[in-house]
């Protein structure tokens, strides 16, 4: 395997990541964190499949609970990931080795206080209870300014400031936004924390990565692609991007995220292990292949998912729409409403997945609500409809 290159090491649990220690694979539980038993025994089998951390999901004071009863019946590692409500924090912090929060998500509640003083105080949190931390870059949900002040580099993407070599070309909200964050943590002088910054697109989390690797080399990376979808695209996507990097000595831990039922997890752990097994062969993926133009994505599920028929919609969706490969639009598949409406705002089709009914947009443009049953031919219309817009346009 390519020499990696040397960060902090940080300690999770009873495991480490960076400096010299292995590279840690992680997943997370699908199951409800509300029924106990059935996430216990999903974290114990994920552990046991590989998986070095595994995440749960807890966005309540009652997931919140059960994550301490959870914590009581198991020895693997875990970690939470808060979404915009970071003063969970402080309820999950006993009971986990690692807390993921995202920049993005620090805008929406008490706007009143900076980001840095939320910061500060996950800081402080992490600092007293003894945990990690993950600032967590996702695509789908990073700060508004930030995607306005970057808005003509990510509409070309050939741009010679995404290809220059020159580390100091900061070419993308995702990577201005980690550094900014990493930056101020190093000030505050908390540094028990690895960064991960993901995106659908794997060439984009090549590239993101690799320079924030030159800018910020002794942070640990989180390798990931986000919503990469149902195997095996959503395998191959993430071999795209993360064979790439761990080539190249990048990437301390690494979490392969596919659209499966809740007690199919160990899939990502499987996958994660054969990509590392793939770079030390050697017999790495060609970073050349090329992905279908038509961008189907899809989240992973987790306990949030409202209704157990999204991961076969989302499956049903990618099937249907197999005709339009070539042709460049995005369609995302949410599973809930926690992240879904954000998420799907830059699909030409998007879906949100509610408890009984699903949400169809185009762009941020909610276009209907429709009962699973019918969602998929309404969104074959939308897409049908702006394909023959697109053709006539060439014409
Ligand atoms: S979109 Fe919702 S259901 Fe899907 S992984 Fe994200 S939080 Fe979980």
């Amino acid at each position: 395997m390519t020499r990696r290159r040397t960060t902090r090491k940080i300690r999770v649990g009873n495991a480490f990541i960076g400096g010299d220690a292995p590279i840690l694979i992680q997943t997370m539980a699908a199951t409800k964190t509300l029924d106990v038993d059935a996430t216990v025994a999903a974290v114990d089998y994920l552990a046991q499949s590989g998986a070095g951390l595994v995440r749960i999901a807890v966005d309540s004071v009652n997931d919140a609970k059960a994550l301490a009863e959870i914590r009581k019946r198991t020895s693997a590692n875990l970690s939470v990931d808060l979404q915009e409500n970071f003063r969970l924090a402080e309820l999950v912090a006993p009971n986990v080795d690692k807390i993921r929060y995202n920049p993005g998500h620090l805008h929406h509640l008490e706007t009143s206080l900076s980001w840095e003083k939320k910061v500060e105080y996950l800081a402080k949190v992490a600092g007293d209870f003894d945990v990690a931390l993950r600032v967590g870059i996702n695509c789908g949900s990073v700060d508004p300014q930030k995607l306005e002040k970057y808005r003509a580099q990510l509409a070309d993407r050939d741009s010679e400031i995404r290809a220059s070599n020159d580390p100091s070309a900061v070419f993308d909200p995702l990577l201005e936004s980690a550094m900014e964050h990493v930056d101020f943590l190093d000030s505050i002088g908390f540094t028990r924390y690895c960064v991960s910054i993901k995106d659908s697109d794997p060439e984009t989390v090549v590239l993101v990565n690799r320079r924030f690797a030159k800018l910020r080399p002794q942070v640990p990376l989180h390798l990931g692609v986000t919503e990469a979808g149902s195997p095996p695209r959503g395998v191959l996507k993430s071999r795209l991007a993360l064979e790439t990097l761990l080539s190249e000595g990048i990437g301390e831990t690494l979490r392969v995220s596919l659209t499966v039922e809740a007690y199919q997890k160990s899939l990502e752990v499987e996958a994660g292990r054969s990509i590392l097994a793939n770079v030390v062969s050697g017999n790495v993926i060609d970073p050349t292949t090329r992905l279908p133009k038509l961008n189907v994505v899809s989240c992973p599920s987790c306990s949030r998912v409202q209704n157990g028929r999204f991961v076969e919609l989302a499956r049903t969706l990618e099937k249907a729409t197999e005709f339009a490969k070539d042709y460049p639009f995005k369609i995302a598949t949410m599973g809930c409403r926690v992240n879904g409406p954000g998420e799907t705002d830059d699909a030409d089709v998007g879906l949100w997945c509610g408890a009984d009914k699903v949400n169809l947009k185009s762009g941020s443009t909610p276009i209907g609500t429709f009962g699973y049953d019918e969602v998929v031919e309404k969104a074959v219309k939308l897409l049908r409809e702006k394909i023959r817009l697109y053709d006539e346009q060439l014409k």
